[in-house]
């Protein structure tokens, strides 16, 4: 699958774990806040590790994938702790 580069934000966003569900859980957290702004819905969304992933392999990343590539267990946790 070719990797898309059109447009000004993610295509992905509608169908995407992160976006849709992580940011739903962490929407307060200032580093997920940061994440989108700066990924989803900025100009880096082609370097997202996620994005990457999907084109790499035609699947939905997994959840402990972030942008910025994969999360420790034990991070996710403490962000899910804190909401
Ligand atoms: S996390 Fe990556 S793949 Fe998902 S919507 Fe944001 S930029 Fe797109």
């Amino acid at each position: 699958m070719d990797i898309q580069q059109s447009g000004s934000v993610c295509e992905l966003r509608e169908t995407c774990g992160f976006y849709c569900d992580v940011l739903y859980l962490y929407q307060k957290h200032e580093i997920w806040k940061g994440l989108v702004r700066r990924y989803c819905e900025g100009t880096s969304f082609p370097l997202c590790a996620r994005r990457i992933y999907f084109y790499q392999t035609g699947k939905c990343a997994p959840l402990d994938l972030s942008p910025l590539g994969k999360m420790p267990g034990e991070l996710l946790l403490e962000m899910m702790e804190r909401g």
